[in-house]
């Protein structure tokens, strides 16, 4: 069975139009004087401004509709890309949202915050979440979006929690099915792609595309860059995700080890959500080559990270890096004291 019969038998709704455009960065490549440089604009697909949550909504939001959900509950950072995606996917498949956001209320609604808000979804701040209840809820065990929907159905309410950055196995079948599309780009633009360098949370979409580059056979190396974590156990995790994945696609002559994963941890500054000097100078340089919006969270901490090892060496003059934009710009508007 191909990869893309085995990935029709899961329920997929159309929430954008795909593929994404693969386009050259002549100017940036040329500015920094190494390898060419690609963007996949995943920055351009839909849903409230679009990025990577899109792809994974298509299947999530499809297990939604068939469970008859009429109301989404997710857990998210104030700024968070995921949130935002997910109420506009809901919105525009007709239900409610309750987003769960760490942190304080602030004082100025901005960004991603601003458009929640303009979708009228129910926002509930709670502070003091830790790493493990955080944990947890990514695992689907949802100690507290749980809460929430068990409050919904004593009111006669159907909801459907989402869990944290959609980094669900059936989340993660977006990107293996992003990896066919690049597989089909690659070979009609005639580049070799050598590397797919992302920026890395959850580590739900580098799973799907470790995969899927890995059952398209492609020879592509992909290179997350972290943007929360530290220091390890994020192999360990991509390379379960990528066998727990696999296994629910019927494909089991191949096991991943933590090894066969490639995160790298130089770029993630103080943590999650913190802008780092290195991440804005990133955004300002792609932004003035190549018109493009990066973001300080998320894609503008990995472009520092491409422009650091292009510095060094590690990206050869003669190989292709591909950049995945995952999106993430409406943030940028919660960061105007930083980005200034
Ligand atoms: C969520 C997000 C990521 C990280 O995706 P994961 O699958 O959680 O690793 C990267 N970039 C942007 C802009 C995001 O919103």
């Amino acid at each position: 069975m191909s990869l893309s019969d085995r990935l029709s038998v899961f329920p997929r709704i159309h929430l954008t139009s795909l593929p994404t455009p693969l386009e050259y960065a002549r100017n940036l490549s040329d500015f920094l004087g190494g390898p060419r440089i690609f963007f996949k604009r995943d920055d351009l697909t839909a849903l409230a401004f679009g990025g990577n949550k899109t792809r994974k909504l298509e299947f999530i939001m499809a297990d939604a509709l068939q469970r008859n959900a009429d109301v989404v509950v997710t857990l998210a950072g104030v700024q968070s890309n995921w949130a935002r995606q997910t109420a506009s996917a809901a919105r525009r498949l007709g239900m409610d949202v309750v987003l769960v956001l760490e942190g304080t209320e602030p004082e100025h609604y901005q960004g991603n915050l601003l458009l929640n808000y303009l979708m009228g979804c129910e926002l509930r701040f709670i502070d003091g979440i830790t790493q493990e209840v955080e944990d947890k809820e990514i695992a689907g065990e949802c100690p507290i979006t749980g809460e929430v929907a068990e409050e919904l159905r004593k009111k006669g309410k159907t909801p459907y929690t989402a869990p944290l950055g959609g980094a669900t196995l059936l989340g993660n079948l977006g990107y293996v099915n992003a990896a066919l599309e690049l597989r089909q780009q690659v070979s009609g633009l005639g580049i070799s792609a050598d590397y797919l360098v992302l920026a890395t949370g959850t580590g739900g979409t580098q799973a799907g595309l470790a995969l899927g580059i890995e059952l398209a056979q492609m020879k592509t190396r992909v290179m997350g860059l972290s943007i929360s974590r530290h220091s390890r156990p994020k192999e360990e995790e991509i390379s379960d995700l990528c066998n727990r994945t696999a296994e629910m696609l019927g494909v089991r002559n191949r096991q991943f080890r933590a090894d066969d994963i490639n995160v790298i941890y130089d770029y993630v500054g103080q943590g999650y959500a913190i802008a780092t000097d290195e991440g804005i100078e990133a955004i300002k340089v792609v932004a003035r080559t190549e018109g493009v919006i990066l973001d300080p969270v998320y894609s503008g901490k990995a472009m520092a990270g491409v422009i650091d090892l292009v510095g060094r060496g590690v990206f050869k003059k003669d190989e292709d890096v591909v950049f995945l934009h995952t999106g993430g710009a409406a943030a940028n508007f919660a960061y105007a004291e930083d980005l200034r």
